[in-house]
């Protein structure tokens, strides 16, 4: 079981991003907090007892300070993780390379218009940018745990098994790559007529993919698998878990006491069972930092 040394906590640390996602379910609009007290969060955690960090958003890396809240987790004695688009991951990754343990980056489709409709046109090439990050990761001394990230849905469920064999043609193999079935959450809830698939379906894709591709880090999670399967701390510190098609309230990070986070995240042995099963990748680190 989970424990407080072994759950991944995602700290959005933003709710921003300018790339409007039909297929995002993150809450949008909520204050970002001042460098200092993002600082002081990553303390408070470390001292509550949590052990692993996940620095997601909104897109964590328009935070200007993003690599400094990084370093300051992994200095701690976190293991880190980040989930970005991935679009200055080669920008920065002197930095990250030695401070990050993983990061996951998504690809929902190899051609533009698949990109345009599962997320937005500003993602459109968002298969190019994953493959110059995979031919770059090649010549590089990488010590970073990559992770890649699917989300399926009526565009582009189709599509799955050329997606993995387009990737599985480079020479980089990635440490993990999960799949994902279409929440209806946050942003993502008014776009369900269009990306909604039946959980059969979904399945069934997974199943002949992982058929087709034995030896690839390939793994899934449905809608229903991912409910109440990952605690989030909000920008404002909030801590809450996705729960049906909204978020439940759990504790908050910086007023509670450690008992009360303790007692609020760690008390509901069925979330984590589910945190436990959505996470197992984790531990397949190739790269220790
Ligand atoms: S899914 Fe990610 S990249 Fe897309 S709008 Fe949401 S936060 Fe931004």
């Amino acid at each position: 079981m989970l424990n407080i040394n072994t759950l991944l906590l995602d700290f959005r640390i933003t709710s921003y991003c300018n790339l409007g996602c039909d297929l995002c379910f993150r809450n949008p609009g909520i204050e970002d907090q001042s460098t200092e007290n993002a600082l002081k969060i990553l303390d408070k955690m470390y001292q509550v007892g949590f052990r692993r960090v996940g620095f997601t958003g909104g897109e964590p890396t328009t935070r200007k300070d993003f690599l400094t809240l990084i370093e300051h987790a992994k200095q701690l004695g976190f293991m880190t993780y980040l989930s970005t688009v991935g679009h200055r991951f080669v920008m920065d990754y002197e930095r990250l390379n030695g401070i990050l343990d993983w990061v996951g980056i998504p690809i929902d489709g190899i051609e533009k218009e698949t990109n345009s409709d599962i997320r937005s046109e500003k993602m459109g090439n968002q298969h190019r940018v994953v493959k110059d990050i995979l031919t770059w990761l090649t010549h590089s001394d990488n010590k970073i745990n990559i992770k890649l990230t699917t989300v399926v849905s009526q565009t582009n469920v189709h599509q799955i098994s050329d997606i993995v064999r387009w990737i599985n043609s480079f020479s980089y193999k990635v440490q993990s790559w999960r799949f994902y079935q279409f929440c209806p959450l946050g942003v993502g809830k008014e776009k369900r007529d269009k990306l909604e698939i039946d959980t059969d379906l979904f399945i069934k894709t997974m199943e002949q993919t992982k058929a087709e591709f034995p030896d690839l880090p390939l793994s899934w999670a449905t809608f229903e698998e991912r409910d109440k399967a990952n605690v989030v701390m909000e920008p404002n510190f909030d801590v809450i878990i996705p729960d049906g098609e909204n978020y439940t309230y759990l504790c908050n990070m910086e007023k509670d006491t450690p008992e009360t986070i303790i007692h609020n995240i760690f008390g509901q042995p069925e979330i984590m069972n589910k945190c436990e099963n959505n996470r197992f990748w984790l531990d397949e680190m190739e790269f220790v930092s």
